[in-house]
């Protein structure tokens, strides 16, 4: 069985700042992702991100995974295994890696999963007809391949990925329908839904989906209103001639490897759903495990990157490997990252993070 010093699960932005933060640490990496090439999200992110400056803000996220990427790439000292899944970690510390149809095992001393997150779907009718489609598959299609998901799209969900989906799709000449959102007010930046408006979309807030009809694939939405109570009120029913819906719902951390694992979990919804309880280090219950990015809770590719770099540097530090440069690295990324969550966007996330250190101190994680 092949040995290493750190594995990091994932290459997408938390997976490979671990990676450049342990290396720069002075520790042996290997990275395993099962794309076929690095950055996660980011390569399908053609806008110039929102976030701090320290961290790429303005440039386009398939940019910034070609610099992130270009870090390690060509280092001796990390490996970067693509197309390969990690299918299991077990009690002696292996993980089982699928590639190209043959299964290899690696026994890190350590490692940092960085998994992402998964897509969350809506329940109605219709929705298993094909042309109903996750925000990231439609971004996989269009930005990835470069094939149009459809001709007309319903959007549901006006957070942040369903606007910036929205607007992508009008500039691959998809029409928008309209976005609906179950929630009375637009849960992404203004600056994205004006682009929308602007364009001729409307935002019906307040609305839900209620069926999606076609013979064999989608061939139209009826979408219907919200009252207060988040109850629908029969008799607003529209319906709309679309052949695709988009679902943008929101996102759940990716958590199986760490269920699997054997790591204490906890619940809490203002970080997305079932997130490990970690301590400030991004150290699980189990302390050969570090987490980092939209797994440990759903923020944004800034957090995500920030998380990398602790948990990639605390994780060379538990195995002596430490440099003035990876502490400067680590002083710096807790104060950017206190930083990018101060204020009342952040609100949520700390209260989250809160819950999370008080089960932590709970259960012995947190000291
Ligand atoms: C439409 C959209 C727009 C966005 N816009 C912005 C923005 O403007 N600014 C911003 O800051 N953020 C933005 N985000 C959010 C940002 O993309 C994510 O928060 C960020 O990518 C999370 O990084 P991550 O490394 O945790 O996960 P990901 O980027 O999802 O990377 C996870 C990686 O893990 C790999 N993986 C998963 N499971 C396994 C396994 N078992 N074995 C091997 N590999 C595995 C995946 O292949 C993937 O490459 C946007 C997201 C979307 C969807």
């Amino acid at each position: 069985m092949r040995t290493t010093e750190i594995c990091v699960i994932g290459a997408g932005p938390a997976g490979l700042c671990a990676a450049i933060a342990a290396r720069r640490a002075g520790a042996q990496v290997t990275c395993v992702d099962s794309g076929d090439r690095p950055g996660g999200q980011l390569v399908k992110q053609t806008h110039k991100f929102f976030g701090s400056r320290g961290q790429f803000a303005g440039k386009r996220g398939m940019d910034i995974a070609r610099i992130l990427a270009a870090q390690i790439e060509n280092d001796p000292m990390v490996d970067l295994m693509l197309e390969s899944t990690v299918i299991g970690i077990y009690d002696d510390g292996a993980m089982g890696i699928e590639h190209e149809d043959s299964l290899t095992f690696i026994k890190p001393a350590c490692m940092v999963c960085a998994t992402g997150a998964s897509e969350r779907m809506l329940a109605f009718p219709g929705n298993d007809l094909p042309g109903v489609y996750g925000a990231g598959a439609v971004q996989t299609l269009m930005n990835v391949y470069g094939v149009r998901p459809g001709k007309s799209v319903l959007m549901v969900g006006a957070g942040n990925i369903g606007l910036i989906v929205s607007y992508q799709l009008l500039q691959a000449g998809v029409e928008v329908a309209a976005v609906v959102e179950a929630m009375p007010e637009v849960g992404g930046y203004d600056v994205h839904a004006r682009k929308i408006r602007r364009a001729g979309v409307p935002i019906l807030t307040s609305h839900t989906v209620k069926a999606v009809h076609g013979a064999r694939t989608v061939e139209a939405a009826c979408v219907w209103a919200l009252g207060s109570d988040f109850q629908p009120i029969p008799g607003t029913e529209r319906a709309f001639q679309v052949d695709t819906v988009c679902l943008a719902v929101g996102l759940a951390p990716l958590a199986d490897l760490l269920w699997q694992a054997g790591c204490k979990m906890a619940y809490i919804p203002e970080l997305g759903g079932h997130v490990a309880i970690r301590d400030e280090d991004y150290r699980t219950s189990r302390p050969d495990i570090y987490v980092a990015g939209d797994l440990a809770g759903i923020e944004e590719a800034s957090s995500a990157m920030i998380e990398g770099t602790i948990a990639g540097i605390a994780a060379a530090r538990s195995l002596g490997h430490s440099t003035r440069d990876s502490e400067e690295m680590l002083a710096t990324a807790r104060a950017q990252l206190d930083a990018l969550r101060a204020g009342p966007k952040g609100e949520k996330v700390r209260k989250g993070i809160d819950r999370l250190m008080r089960l932590g101190r709970e259960v012995g994680v947190v000291a």
